[in-house]
């Protein structure tokens, strides 16, 4: 399984189209307060705090505007949030100076900024916004403080300069720190999202998957069921008119093609009535170790591939599942088969389990085989799918249909020309005196 921690370059654009509408509502209740602000204190509309903040607003407004015009034209949608949003800490930044500096309640907006940009980049992304703010914050004050900038709107209030130093210093490091705690924190949190969504969609893969070929299997079960009487009455009779016809090389030949033929129809339709109809399992209690190791002697011993391919095992002692054992055998038969035609020339296998939590352990076969390119890992499952001349494709759905009966799935992770890796996860079980 590829986790993708979902490209957040995909839905960049609907987020982005988001924040315009955003920053649109912002400007307008900043419009609004201002209004308001400046009818009850029936300030002049030629003071300059508020002329500034109406420039502002207008300001925003029209930047809105350009990012909306632009936004369905751009490319390097994350260059395009980058600037927006360092756009958005400047003109924080004149907000907080409009509305008196040091004094100014709007220090928070600083925190704003940086919760949507962690959303929209990455987390480092967020940790320079923090960097932004906090600069940007700490040299206007400082400026106050030194008296080069005058902060507006403090008509009646003492001038942060008449302030003690140690106060201010103390208001810039709470805030600088606080950007930098918020930039962790959701940043942190948008990562975790971004992960979750990842998993979300491997399980809805995984139950599509299922729900489809359990609808094929019911149709196609049937049909095979009906396949197989035929099947054994055509060998039937062959066989005895192989005895009864007399002998000749031609026919021979011939019948030999029909028995070869028959057979392997016969095989086709079984591992398909396996895909279709997997027979109720044997629950045991199975050694898991010991069962393993059983298949693979057998596989060493018994294929074609022994001379070319070395097994490595990785196994773990004293580990029970509550299992099939015949199952078990399939499952590993079948990877180990695919493991092997996937691997040309000299190769190895390794069969690892693993067990990092005391309810579950995990088995994997690893190969250095030609690996599955992108576009095909999605359909290795279904029935019939095979890339190779004489496959039947039957395989790895009978893998999917068995592990999927016990409540688990198959996960693959593979790079084309280095390696392939199947896995999948069992319940552990602890049998009294084992
Ligand atoms: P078959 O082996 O008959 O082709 P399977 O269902 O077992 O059918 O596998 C389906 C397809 O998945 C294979 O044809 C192959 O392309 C791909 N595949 C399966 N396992 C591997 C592997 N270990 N390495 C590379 N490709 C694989
Ligand atoms: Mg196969």
């Amino acid at each position: 399984m590829n986790i993708p921690t979902s490209k957040p370059e995909g839905d960049l654009y609907p987020k982005l189209r988001l924040l315009v509408l955003f920053r649109i509502l912002f400007a307008s209740i900043l419009l609004g307060s201002t209004v308001i602000l400046q009818l009850s204190e029936d300030a002049a509309l030629s003071s300059k705090p508020l002329l500034i903040l109406y420039g502002l607003i207008a300001g925003i407004l029209i930047l809105s505007l350009v990012y909306a015009v632009m936004l369905p034209r751009i490319r390097r949608v994350t260059l395009f949030a980058f600037v927006q949003i360092a756009v958005d800490t400047i003109v924080v930044t004149l907000i907080v100076f409009a509305t008196g500096g040091y004094l100014s309640f709007f220090s928070f907006l600083y925190l704003v900024v940086i919760i949507y940009s962690s959303v929209l980049l990455n987390r480092r992304g967020s940790m320079v916004m923090a960097v932004v703010c906090g600069l940007q914050y700490s040299m206007m004050i400082g400026l106050e403080h030194y008296g080069i900038l005058i902060p507006l709107g403090l008509e009646g209030h003492p001038l942060p300069l008449e302030y003690e130093w140690s106060r201010i210093l103390y208001k810039v490091m709470f805030t600088v720190l606080a950007c930098f705690a918020v930039a962790f924190l959701s940043g942190f949190l948008a990562e975790q999202t971004r992960r979750t969504r990842g998993e979300l969609k491997d399980m809805e893969d995984h139950v599509k998957r299922v729900e489809k070929l359990a609808s094929m299997g019911e149709m196609a079960a049937g049909l095979a069921h009906e396949i197989k009487n035929p099947l054994a009455s055509l060998a039937g009779s062959i066989q005895i008119l192989k005895e009864e016809l007399s002998y000749s090389p031609e026919n021979h030949k011939l019948m030999q093609i029909v028995l070869r033929e028959t057979d392997r129809l016969n095989s086709l339709v079984s591992d398909f009535l396996l895909f279709a109809k997997p027979p109720q399992g044997n629950l045991e209690k199975v050694k898991l170790d010991r069962a393993l190791e059983e298949t693979l002697e057998l596989f060493e011993k018994g294929s074609a591939y022994a001379d070319r391919i070395s097994i490595k095992r990785q196994l773990l002692p004293d580990i029970w599942v509550e299992m099939d054992p015949v199952h078990l055998r399939q499952v590993l038969w079948n990877l180990l088969l695919n493991a092997s035609e996937a691997i040309e020339g000299r190769g190895t296998i390794i069969v690892t389990m693993s067990s990092h939590r005391a309810r579950k352990v995990s088995i994997a076969v690893a190969d250095t085989g030609v690996g599955i390119p992108e576009a095909c890992l999605k359909n290795i499952y279904d029935p019939f799918f095979t890339t190779k001349t004489r496959g039947t494709g039957l395989g790895l759905s009978i893998v999917h249909r068995i592990i999927e009966s016990y409540a688990s799935r198959m996960d693959v992770e593979s790079e084309p020309g280095i390696g392939t890796t199947f896995r999948f996860r069992l319940n552990r079980v602890y049998p009294k005196g084992a």
